[in-house]
């Protein structure tokens, strides 16, 4: 089987010039993942490196960087899922350790539990030798500045509703099997001990090895709601165009109030999924070495490189 990658970097209204930072930690994400799977690796072992990579990124809202709560602090949740075994782990609300995903990992190596979530995931991980941070370690200038803005100028209930960088990945090994992972710091100003999609199992994320595993971002209530990862899973088990399958479920989402969201993922053939009702997504993908597959620059070319230049 031809080994196979894609991550994303949230999907939402990404400006101008925050894109080409998005794209390439989308491409450095990517790189890393690879050369896991390159040098024979599992495709679980694939996503946990390149979601490591997102994490500690400060662009994107996973790890370092990540949104602030309501009350000025960070809880990270994230999750890793297996296609052969639907093994799963993940963890919620934590704040002292800096990439949750490897937590998610040991939560998944464990097997006692699916979900760990605050002082019992913090105790898990202090107990399985995982080094915590200082949680104000976490929190960088521009989402300081950010949460200091919302609290002046009053909390407008709309900007929970504008999903944000969470970050994703999903991996097919050269033994056919799937895996994915999920990072976020959830939605901005959320309240103290919210869980957001990224984290639950058919929610946020969705490995089956006989049909595709995925992973969405947008926003977690609506998305938790729909079960839209398993939905998508489910449908594309029942056959169908891969793209129409996802655009009908995105749709349907859109339809409801806030609905937002993107979905990345693999099929069993390793055939890569990147569909969003939102403006923007950042997604970076590769099937062979030196084949990269990224969404097509949406910022007008500088007047040189135009080619209806007269
Ligand atoms: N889905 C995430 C959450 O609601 C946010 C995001 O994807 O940006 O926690």
């Amino acid at each position: 089987m031809s080994p196979a990658l894609i991550v994303h970097g949230g999907a939402w209204k990404i400006p101008d010039e925050l894109w080409p930072a998005h794209q390439s930690g989308c491409r450095r994400a990517l790189d890393a993942g690879w050369a896991v799977l390159d040098s024979g690796g599992s495709a679980l072992e694939a996503v946990v490196g390149a979601v490591r990579v997102l994490e500690d990124d400060p662009v994107f809202d996973a790890g370092v960087g990540s949104v602030l709560n309501r009350d000025g602090y960070c809880e990270l949740d994230a999750a890793v899922m297996e296609g052969a075994s639907q093994g799963f782990g993940a963890v919620g609300a934590v704040r002292r350790y800096a990439n949750p995903v490897e937590l998610a990992l040991r939560v998944l190596g464990d097997g006692r539990h699916c979900l760990l979530v605050g002082a019992g995931a913090e105790a898990f991980a202090a107990e399985s030798g995982l080094e915590p941070v200082e949680p104000e370690s976490l929190i960088i200038p521009r989402e300081l500045e950010l949460h200091r803005r919302r609290n002046r100028e009053g909390f407008r209930l709309e900007s929970q509703f504008e999903p944000g960088d969470t970050v994703g990945a999903v991996a097919l090994d050269a033994a056919g099997h799937l895996a994915c992972a999920n990072s976020t710091g959830g939605t901005s100003f959320k309240l103290p001990g919210r869980i957001g999609d990224s984290c639950l199992p058919g929610c946020g994320l969705y490995a089956e090895d006989d049909t595709a595993a995925v992973c969405c971002t947008g926003w977690g209530e609506q998305i938790m709601r729909r079960a839209l990862a398993r939905q998508i899973v489910t449908r594309l088990a029942d056959g169908g165009v891969v793209e129409e399958v996802v655009d009908r479920a995105l749709g349907e989402l859109a339809a409801l109030p806030h609905g937002r969201a993107g979905v990345i993922g693999l099929t069993a053939a390793g055939r890569p999924i990147h569909r969003h009702n939102t403006p923007r997504m950042a997604w970076s993908a590769r099937r062979r070495s030196g084949e990269t597959l990224e969404p097509a620059d949406p910022r007008p070319p500088p007047p040189d490189r135009r080619t209806d230049r007269r």
